[in-house]
């Protein structure tokens, strides 16, 4: 079965054929193929096959098939948001902020990054053993990379890390989320079309508990994103099989606001990311700590905002500001949290009541007061349109509740003194902190992004982000090679001699390394 065109719309149930939703609407936009084991291990050797010339094919190479794709991105960026946002049920304008810029921006970053993060290091050697000899570091691509991505950003996440394995001269597998493949499966016709040869890059559709081990099972490098419990599975798969792994996982990002903060940019910075995306962000605001002075005016002002937001069906630009819940389950998450918290003594000042007949997966944006670490909330991932808001008495009981949590993905600090935000920033244990503002680290490509604890391993972005899909070699050549050289057997004492000499002039003073 062909990995590669398959998006059919049909109107009945197949077999081997999967419905892909409209969250927004409940209404089915597509079927596409649900793959099975086999088809793995097809796509897998076709992978391998293709990947040596495409390897062959060096940085320049490759980097023309990416640029031209960059610009396949910007011309066709109304119709790759509207497939987006068909499948997710989020509004046009997460789809253009989060996604058509992420990857106009990816294609051109690593086509032009690549060469330089990845290209051979000559490195100087102290060692007295390898005087004369030349000492270089290469990067070979892995081979096959899977890619096992999640729903709430088909481009992204998913699609985004395949970006990179590429530029490094990989082939990949890539699985999108089972609810939407159609995004991946528009990007590979388009880099196709870009000069992508044929297998470089195949999409398997399909069920993750399905698909999800013959892939760990067939590749020689794994890039997980989605949830700490499945990321787990996958490590502990690499690891019976000693190959690497990269994992993207769940996050509960806290913001922080002080007493001297621009309350406004806090308040509007914080509902922002809160609902961006309908909260289904690994990176979203998922808990706010404010210091007791501000605390009343801070959450005035968010529940101020929070009230005008619309939750239109997102049918084009300006139609709404939060869209719909990409899955029915996360339904089930939200209302549990919310219920919780409101169980428990929290008030819910906007959103909690649900529109019960409507169609589709919708919740309204949600902001909870008067929090604590009872509820869960603050301590569980939501993935939905809430913003949880707690009162602490000042900035060390903040960053100890911040701290306290299994997950350690973003943070924010709010503060005017922005020196003192940098040092409270440097207490917080996550792989990215803001000082007045959120989550739009992910847009440094620059940088890396990665999560502590169990928020992953590894990182995405950044030298990290692309050396991870590459095995390092070092290669040491002995350019003016001796016939014998002076270590070498006999050891009829003068080996002892002269090593013994050699030790005491180079480090007999405690100087070279
Ligand atoms: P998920 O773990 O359920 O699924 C992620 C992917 O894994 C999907 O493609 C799924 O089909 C597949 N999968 C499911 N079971 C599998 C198995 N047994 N073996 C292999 N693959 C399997 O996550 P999700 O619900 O799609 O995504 C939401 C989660 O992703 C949230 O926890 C969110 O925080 C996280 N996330 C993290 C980042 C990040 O960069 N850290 C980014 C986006 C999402």
């Amino acid at each position: 079965m062909s990995t590669q065109e398959q998006v059919r719309p049909t109107d009945g149930e197949r077999p081997g054929r999967q419905a892909v939703v409209n969250p927004a609407t409940g209404e089915t936009v597509a079927w596409v193929d649900a793959l099975g084991p086999d088809d793995v291990a097809v796509a897998a050797a076709r992978a391998r096959a293709a990947q040596p010339a495409w390897e062959a094919l060096g940085f320049d190479g490759r980097a023309r098939v990416m640029r031209r794709a960059q610009r396949w991105v910007v011309d066709h960026r109304d119709e790759l948001v509207r497939t987006i946002v068909s499948e997710t049920g989020k509004a046009w304008e997460d789809a253009m902020i989060a996604e058509v810029t992420y990857g106009a921006a990816a294609f051109g970053h690593w086509a032009s990054a690549a060469p330089k993060l990845l290209a051979d290091e000559r490195v100087k050697v102290a060692s007295p053993l390898l005087v004369g000899k030349k000492v270089v570091v290469r990067h070979a691509p892995v081979g096959v990379v899977g890619v096992i991505a999640p729903w709430n950003y088909p481009f992204t996440n998913g699609f985004g890390d395949a970006i990179p394995a590429l530029m490094a001269g990989n082939a990949v597998l890539l699985k999108p989320a089972a609810k939407t493949p159609l995004t991946s499966l528009l990007m590979l016709r388009a880099l196709r079309e870009c000069g992508l040869p044929d297998d470089v890059l195949q999409v398997v559709t399909g069920s993750g508990s399905r698909l999800g081990d013959p892939i760990v099972d067939a590749v020689d490098m794994v890039m997980f994103t989605g949830s700490t419990e499945v990321g787990r599975g996958i490590a502990r798969r690499c690891a019976d099989r000693l190959i690497p792994c990269s994992l993207e996982l769940g996050g509960k990002d806290a913001l922080i606001v002080l007493a001297d903060a621009d309350l406004e940019r806090a308040a509007s910075t914080a509902l922002f990311y809160a609902m961006f995306n309908g909260g289904q962000t690994c990176i979203s605001v998922e808990r706010a700590y404010v210091e007791a002075s501000v605390y009343d005016a801070f959450v005035a002002k968010v529940a101020e905002r929070a009230a005008t937001l619309r939750t239109n069906d997102p049918t084009g630009p300006g139609a709404t500001d939060v869209g719909a819940l990409t899955v029915p389950e996360q339904l089930d998450v939200v209302r549990d949290h919310v219920d919780d918290a409101r169980g428990k003594g929290a008030r819910i000042v906007v959103g909690g009541d649900e529109d019960e007949g409507r169609p589709g997966w919708w919740y309204p944006p949600t902001v909870i007061a008067d929090a604590d670490h009872g509820m869960r909330c603050m301590t569980e991932e939501t993935f939905g349109p809430t913003l949880p808001i707690m009162r602490v008495a000042d900035a060390d009981e903040a960053v100890r509740l911040a701290n306290d949590s299994p997950y350690g993905l973003m943070a924010s600090v709010f503060t005017k003194d922005v020196a003192r935000g940098e040092e409270i920033a440097r207490r917080i244990q996550a792989g990215t902190v803001h000082v007045n503002d959120a989550l739009v680290g992910y847009a440094a490509l620059e940088a890396p992004m990665g999560g502590w604890k169990d928020s992953g391993l590894g990182a995405r972005h950044g030298r990290e982000g692309i050396v991870k899909y590459t095995a390092t070699q070092t290669v040491v050549v002995a350019r003016l090679a001796l016939r014998r050289e002076p270590q070498h057997y006999p050891y009829d004492g003068l080996v002892h001699k002269l090593l013994g000499g050699l030790v005491r002039a180079v480090y007999g003073r405690g100087g070279r390394g």
